[in-house]
């Protein structure tokens, strides 16, 4: 039994209450009055001028780009989607572990205990590489729901009018890195499902079948039934930049959320990542399925992607999470960096301020919401019977130096320096700024080592995305302009 006493505890309301809290076997065992708890037999926590909080939980990530960090300056989805294998290619199982691993070590670092993965691979996931990257998060300490990102079309296929609009010599080598036959990546993934090592609630499988437009109907359908059998949570990528919306009445003559309501995915286990261009239609679809968007700002803002609309999500009913994406395009996995983009984006079209995201709602996204959108139970609150995940701040940081509004002090003023000790599950996974986990040291030399391998292994690949980025960034910016 451990008791943290004497911390400022951020309550299920947000607001900031003199309260100890215990912890037992890894859950909330009790939230009292402080000081209230007499007695020996227990480890006791000094948390005075500390506040408690619950984990962040990132809606989105990807694990494959923990070694991607700081490449793609001025590249929008399309381009990046263009260059990505130059960069992911040629992966080893180590190397796949240690880009989640650098990853997962970040954001427990800034206070994040949970996160949805999309983990990538090619040409199809493989049980090995989704058990190199669950492992990852297992020696990290955190928590995830981990989903393969599968495919059955390569964006070159994918794109009407892509491949006819590049010059035939690109277009036979574009056109020659095929992802595997749906059939095969599924028994693939069954193959993950029943190796799958972890205790579910702490790490959990889930399927990404990537975007709608990359996946044949018969994929699509045949992931939305794995899923229902086995009772595995969903992400796609929907309608993340203007492309992919501008695209679904060409593919499907109609929206990609009116397609896949359509094919029966919608659901409470059902997550959109991005949702920037969906329109008022598919939110209401998504909120009666009962469904999740992760709201992934900072990423939506490098890739110019464009702003979601969570005022639009929340009024309809969506649960909303907050989420980084992967650090290709959110270099830093701060989630509370986008947690407080969340709220200054809601502001800038000019909504009147009773319609901007409020401190409170961005916390609300970033915890309960997304522990609902990962699937895990009893997760994001302090309260009893919780999950105990909880980050003690330091009061002493300057930006809370005067405490005035802990909630909007955490949002607004928060960016992960403030964080001075993390628990997943009642186990100490940060303390004293100290990551206990991870030996950051190795992980620094494994990642150099790992990099400079991998640029000359993949330097062919390099060279091709290069020589298609002109092509592929003109051809997409003249359909998302249409
Ligand atoms: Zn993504």
């Amino acid at each position: 039994m451990i008791l943290i006493q004497d911390a400022l505890v951020l309550a299920p309301s947000f607001e900031a209450q003199p309260l100890d809290v215990l912890v037992d076997k890894g859950t909330i065992a009790d939230v009292v009055p402080r000081g209230s708890v007499k007695g020996e037999g227990m480890e006791r926590v000094d948390a005075a001028n500390r506040a408690l909080m619950p984990g962040l939980v990132n809606g989105h990530n990807h694990a494959q780009t923990g070694l991607s960090k700081g490449l793609f300056d001025r590249y929008n989805l399309e381009t990046y989607l263009n260059a990505q294998p130059g960069v992911t290619g040629r992966r080893t199982l180590e190397d796949k572990h240690l880009s989640a691993l650098i990853g997962a070590a970040e954001m427990v670092r800034k206070g994040c205990t949970a996160g949805y993965d999309m983990f990538g691979e090619f040409p199809l996931p493989t049980a090995e590489g989704v058990e190199a990257v669950a492992r990852a998060y297992a020696d990290a300490g955190m928590r995830a729901a981990i989903a393969p990102m599968m495919a059955d079309r390569s964006f070159y296929q994918a794109i009407p009018g892509l491949a006819e609009a590049l010059p035939p010599e690109l277009r036979e080598q574009a056109l020659k890195a095929k992802y595997a036959p749906y059939k095969e990546t599924l028994s693939s993934v069954e193959r993950v499902l029943h190796d799958w090592k972890h205790d579910h609630d702490v790490i959990r499988p889930a399927l990404g079948p990537t975007i709608p437009h990359h996946c044949s109907d018969e994929f699509l359908v045949a992931c939305r039934d794995l899923a229902a059998e086995r009772g595995l949570g969903l992400q796609m990528h929907v309608a993340e930049s203007k492309l992919q919306a501008a695209v679904a009445p060409k593919i499907y003559g109609k929206s990609l959320v009116a397609h896949l309501h359509e094919l029966k995915l919608l659901n409470e286990k059902f997550c959109v990542a991005h949702g920037v261009w969906l329109d008022d239609d598919d939110r209401k679809r998504l909120a009666d399925a009962g469904a999740s968007v992760s709201h992934n700002p900072g990423s939506n803002l490098k890739l110019g992607s464009g702003i979601a609309d969570m005022r639009a999500m929340l009024a309809h009913g969506l649960n909303v999470a907050i989420g980084t994406d992967g650090a290709a395009s959110s270099d830093n996995l701060n989630a509370f960096e986008v947690m407080r983009l969340a709220c200054y984006l809601s502001r800038v079209k000019g909504n009147p301020p009773e319609l901007w995201v409020s401190a409170r709602e961005a916390l609300r996204a970033a915890t309960e919401g997304g522990a609902r959108a990962l699937g895990f139970e009893r997760l994001g609150r302090i309260e009893k019977g919780w999950k105990a995940d909880l980050v003690l701040l330091d009061l002493g940081a300057l930006h809370y130096v005067p405490l005035n509004d802990l909630a909007s002090q955490i949002v607004f003023g928060e960016d992960g320096t403030g964080v001075e000790s993390v628990m997943i599950g009642g186990r100490w996974v940060v303390r004293d700024r100290k990551l206990l986990t991870v030996d950051c040291e190795a992980l620094k030399r494994k990642a150099e080592e790992a990099v400079e391998r991998l640029r000359v292994a993949n330097a062919e690949a390099r060279a091709l995305g290069e020589k298609l980025h002109p092509y592929v960034g003109h051809f997409c910016a003249g359909l998302s302009a249409r």
